[in-house]
């Protein structure tokens, strides 16, 4: 079993209900959306070659590994960290559900968790490894972003990703409009209006885009009036300067 990766690291992670946390990722290949926004422009692609990064949050000593890269490989770079919180993320991780059920399943009676983080649009995918997930931070993208509708996708993957902890991510650019929040509030309230969702401002240049805090704090009071949690958060990772 073999899959493209573009980096493999250790680093706090920077986004979402679990920032802050110490965590392994795996940056999966390839992507079915072209968001405008996208900050992992190196991961939509399939690499010949992917980083393996040494120092945990730095990009500076790091070597190359040769893709598509084995099971039995990633199990020996994953040795060297001491996280057991493992981030499947990307580019879009759902296109490598067969290699990613059995790293769940050589991981899990070791004690690893693992944070499923996707666009939200590949339904069918997510039966295929939802049964080892802890978490699910599901993104939902605005048609500002992508150019598509991914309304009907976003909604049934979100009733299947219900069964296990999850939350939904939105990032806001200044292209977002009122009425695609407002749409996402809509779906999350149809299907739980418990569950958490995070309004985060875009990064650019390594810098969230403050000028959309306004329109954020208008958009977090109307989700409010029907939804139970709904918070504005930027990247975290990016203050620190880490990767
Ligand atoms: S879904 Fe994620 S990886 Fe894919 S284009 Fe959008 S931001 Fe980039």
């Amino acid at each position: 079993m073999k899959a493209y990766l573009t980096e493999i690291m250790e680093s706090i992670q920077g986004e979402g209900l679990t920032a802050g946390a110490r965590q392994i990722f795996l940056r999966f290949s390839g992507c079915n959306l072209r968001c405008r926004y996208c900050d992992t422009r190196a991961s939509l692609v399939k690499p010949e070659k992917g980083i393996f990064y040494l120092k945990p949050g730095s990009n500076l000593e790091k070597e190359f590994f040769l893709n598509p890269l084995s099971i039995e490989d990633m199990m020996k770079f994953l040795q060297s960290f001491s996280s057991k919180w493992i981030s499947l993320t990307g580019g879009e991780p759902l296109l490598w559900t067969d290699f990613i059920s059995e790293l769940i399943d050589r991981l899990k009676p070791s004690g690893y968790k693992f944070l499923l983080e996707t666009n939200g649009t590949l339904v069918n995918a997510l039966d295929k490894c939802i049964k080892g997930i802890d978490l699910i931070s599901m993104d939902f993208k605005l048609p500002s972003a992508t150019g598509d509708d991914n309304w009907d996708n976003h909604y049934l993957f979100l009733k299947k990703a219900v069964v296990k902890p999850c939350y939904v991510k939105v990032v806001v650019d200044d292209r977002s409009r009122e009425e695609e929040i407002e749409a996402v509030f809509d779906i999350v309230r149809r299907i739980d209006p418990q569950i958490t969702v995070i309004l985060q401002p875009v990064t650019i240049m390594g810098k969230a885009d403050l000028s959309l805090l306004p329109f954020l704090l208008v958009m977090q009071e109307k989700g409010l009036k029907s939804l139970k949690d709904i918070r504005i958060m930027p990247q975290m990772h990016t203050f620190l300067g880490f990767i």
